[in-house]
């Protein structure tokens, strides 16, 4: 049973408005354009192998975590691309998309990776990423007096990686091992646990399962405000008249520009919003009309007069 599914992490979201709302030409333009195309690309890896655990009828009853994050009694966070409880066992899973060849230096706890042009870097070790979760499991299963194995492997979600030379153990495969991986790890370990005893542990785990705030810190003034046109690649502020916003440039009208604007503006500034906030961010002079656009879309408000502020929701978008 899928518990928690995999979305678009937050980190995605944030620098897809940030870059919608970025000059070309700011001086980390590139840095974040390059650091996006990074997280998407790990992104996608990983939605690749998620495809895999649902061909898997010999799993019985499962829970499966996609994206679980976790703090520890220290105050950091975890974060398992993939969470997998059984019966039999526990497994943790570190997603890899890796473009070339990798190698591993085991005295070094070094990850290299060798691009198809020859340029080698190093790459974080996902082996000690692997073994840190694997302590805080031991310690969260003994506080519960649950006795239950963990397993742990990295699974490479691009076919077309290159294993070099990497240590036995924690095992590293392509997304196409999984199965045999996960029938291997069934035939090895006895059913240790109850149903009930499965649940309650599925339990705890969603309860403690929390999602990491990803903060760019980036000043208001570096950024484009305004409700955007999408036809002029949002390089153009539109305006507001009667209902409806116009592009000075273009001409395109539309009466849900706004949204996707103020999606970006709870991305990037805040969730909450005050009438007085929402006219300098928009552009909007008259309190009357801002006050008119916030009420007309139904949205929770806090606070009473000048002290009202206004929620943005997460599904502002799919509502
Ligand atoms: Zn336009």
């Amino acid at each position: 049973m899928l518990l928690l599914d995999r979305k678009t992490p937050k980190s995605i979201l944030i620098l897809e408005a940030l870059l919608r709302r970025l000059d070309a030409n700011d001086r980390d333009f590139s840095y974040f354009q390059d650091y996006l195309t990074r997280l998407k690309f790990g992104h996608e890896g990983e939605h690749r192998v998620d495809r895999e655990w649902f061909e898997m009828p010999y799993l019985n009853e499962h829970y499966l975590l996609f994206n679980y994050e976790i703090e520890n009694e220290f105050g950091f966070s975890h974060q398992i691309d993939t969470l997998l409880l059984t019966k039999h066992f526990l497994l943790i899973l570190e997603v890899k998309n890796i473009v070339g060849r990798i190698d591993y230096d085991e005295q070094k706890h070094q990850l290299i990776r060798t691009r198809p042009n020859g340029m080698a870097e190093t790459l974080t070790n996902p082996f000690d990423q692997l073994y840190r979760h694997e302590e805080l499991f031991h310690r969260i299963l003994s506080q519960l007096k649950i006795s239950l194995p963990i397993e742990t492997a990295v699974v490479m979600a691009n076919p077309s990686t290159v294993i070099g030379t990497v240590p036995k153990a924690p095992p590293l495969f392509h997304a196409s091992g999984l199965r045999a991986f996960i029938k291997s790890c069934l035939v090895r370990h006895e059913s240790l646990l109850t149903t009930s005893q499965l649940d309650k542990l599925a339990k705890l785990l969603m309860s403690r399962s929390m999602s990491r705030n990803f903060d760019l810190n980036i000043s208001v003034d570096r950024i484009r405000k305004g409700v955007l046109c999408e036809k002029c690649n949002y390089a153009v502020a539109m305006t507001y008249s009667r209902g409806i916003w116009t592009c000075p440039k273009c001409g395109f009208e539309s009466r849900d520009a706004l949204l996707k604007a103020l999606d970006d503006y709870r991305l990037l500034i805040s969730e909450r919003i005050t009438n007085r906030e929402f006219r300098e961010f928009f552009n909007v002079e008259s309190m009357y009309a801002a006050s008119k656009i916030l009420s007309r879309l139904n949205i929770e408000t806090v606070g009473h007069k000048k002290g009202r502020y206004y929620i943005i929701p997460e599904d502002l978008l799919n509502r």
